[in-house]
C-alpha cells in the first residue's frame, strides 16, 4: 500500500509484469515495421517510462520524439486536452507511431489523430501500454496495446496522482477509502451527541440522530413529527417501522459519505436487524458500536440540566426521564448481546472530561483502522 497525498493505492501489476508487455509490443511492432525506419511519437507525460523501456527491446533503426498533451486534473479526467509540444517536423512521407501510457475514454486519443491528420505521413498507428477496453469510445481502433486492464485509476511507471507517483516500478491502483460506521450506543444522557460532534469532524462522518431528526420535525410540524410527537413527549420509543424507514431515508441522503454516526439508533433489537440489513444492501456494514457507559443517577442529573438550558420536554421531568431508562434497560441494553456476539461491542467509560471520553473513543476507532487496513 502506497499514499500520495490524501489517497493510498494498492499494487496492481508488478515490475516484471509490466516490462513483459512492453516487450510484447516492442516484438509486434519490429515485426510489422523491420523495413522502415519508423519514427515512435512518445505521449508526454505519462509514457516516458514505456518509451524508454520500448526502445531497449526495439532492435531495429528508428527514431523518436515526444508531443505533449494534457487532460487529467487529479483523478477524473477533464475532457479539456491542451496542446502543450506539437507535432515533430519533418515527418512527412514517415510511418509514425504513437506511443502513449494509457488510453480509456478516447478523448487524448481523438485530439492525437486529429493533430497528425493535417501532416502528410506515410502510416499512422496507436500503440498503449495499458488499455482500458470497457471504457474506450473512441472510433479509432487501437493497433497496438500491452494489455488490457478495468477501468480503475492508477499510478506509477510514468502514470501519476497529481503529478506524482511517476517514478515507481509498479503500478498502484486507488484504493477506496475505507468506510467508517459507528453506532453510538448508551443511555439518554450519556453523551453520544457531544462525542458524535467531535467525531464527525475528526473522521468526516455523517451524525445521524434519530432523536434529533425526530425533533426537527416535530418542530415543522411534518406527517412524520405529529407522528413521533406523542410517544417521544412520554419518553415511549416510536414504533420501529416508523424509525426505520427514516433511517433509511437518512441514509440514502447521503450515497458519497465517508461513514456515519448512528446515535439513538439502533434502540431494539429489531432495528438492528434492521440496520444490518439496510447496511449490507447498500455493501456497507457496522465496524463498531460504543457504548458510552454511566451511572443513572448521574445521567438524571446531567438530562434535568439540559433540559433547563434546551427547554427540550422529554428532559424536564424525572419520571419521563425514568421511562426512557426503563426503555432502554428493557428495549435497548439487549442490543449489547447482539452485537458482542458479533465482536462488535466496546464499552466506554462515560464519565469524566468531555476530552476524556473523545480520546477513549479515538482509541477504539484507530484500533479497528488497524486492524482492517
Ligand atoms: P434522543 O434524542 O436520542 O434521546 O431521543 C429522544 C426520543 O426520540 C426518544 O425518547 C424516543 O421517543 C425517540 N427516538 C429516538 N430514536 C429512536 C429510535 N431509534 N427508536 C424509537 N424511538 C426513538
Amino acid at each position: 500500500m502506497i499514499q500520495l497525498y490524501d489517497k493510498r493505492f494498492k499494487l496492481f501489476l508488478k515490475e516484471e509484469e509490466i516490462l513483459a508487455a512492453v516487450k510484447k509490443i516492442a516484438e509486434e511492432i519490429a515485426e510489422d515495421y523491420k523495413n522502415q525506419v519508423p519514427i515512435f511519437v512518445g505521449v508526454l507525460n505519462g509514457a516516458f517510462m514505456f518509451v524508454s523501456d520500448f526502445l531497449k527491446h526495439y532492435p531495429y533503426p528508428c527514431e523518436v520524439s515526444f508531443v505533449k498533451l494534457s487532460s487529467y486534473r487529479g483523478l477524473t479526467s477533464t475532457g479539456i486536452v491542451e496542446t502543450l509540444l506539437d507535432v515533430p517536423d519533418n515527418i512527412e512521407g514517415r510511418s509514425v507511431i504513437i506511443l502513449e501510457d494509457i488510453i480509456d475514454t478516447g478523448r487524448t486519443l481523438q485530439e492525437l489523430v486529429h493533430l497528425f491528420n493535417h501532416t502528410n505521413v506515410k502510416d499512422f498507428k496507436i500503440a498503449s501500454l495499458f488499455y482500458k477496453s470497457e471504457i474506450y469510445n473512441g472510433e479509432y481502433a487501437i493497433d497496438y496495446f500491452g494489455m488490457e486492464i478495468p477501468n480503475s485509476f492508477i499510478v506509477g511507471y510514468g502514470l501519476d496522482y497529481k503529478e506524482q507517483g511517476r517514478n515507481l516500478r509498479n503500478v498502484y491502483e486507488l484504493y477506496p477509502d475505507q468506510m467508517i460506521n459507528l453506532v453510538l450506543f448508551g443511555k439518554p444522557g450519556a453523551g453520544k451527541g457531544t462525542q458524535a460532534e467531535f467525531l464527525k469532524e475528526e473522521y468526516s462522518l455523517i451524525h445521524i440522530s434519530t432523536g434529533d431528526v425526530f425533533r426537527y420535525n416535530i418542530k415543522n410540524k411534518t406527517k412524520l413529527g405529529q407522528l413521533a410527537q406523542s410517544y417521544m413527549d412520554k419518553g415511549d420509543l416510536v414504533p420501529d417501522e416508523v424509525t426505520i424507514k427514516m433511517l433509511r431515508d437518512e441514509v440514502e441522503k447521503h450515497p458519497d459519505s465517508k461513514g456515519f454516526i448512528f446515535d439513538g439508533f439502533p434502540r431494539t433489537v429489531a432495528q438492528a436487524q434492521a440496520l444490518d440489513n439496510l447496511m449490507e444492501s447498500k455493501e456497507m456494514k457496522i465496524n463498531a458500536t460504543i457504548a458510552l457507559d454511566a451511572d443513572e443517577e448521574i445521567l438524571l442529573e446531567r438530562l434535568i440540566n439540559r433540559g433547563k438550558e434546551s427547554g427540550r420536554p422529554d428532559d424536564q421531568n424525572a419520571d419521563r426521564i425514568r421511562n426512557r431508562f426503563e426503555e432502554y434497560n428493557t428495549k435497548t441494553a439487549p442490543l449489547q448481546s447482539y452485537y458482542e456476539s458479533q465482536s462488535k461491542f466496546h464499552s466506554i467509560d462515560g464519565v469524566g472530561a468531555i476530552e476524556e471520553i473523545t480520546e477513549r473513543i479515538k482509541g477504539v476507532i484507530e484500533g479497528l483502522r488497524l486492524v482492517e487496513q
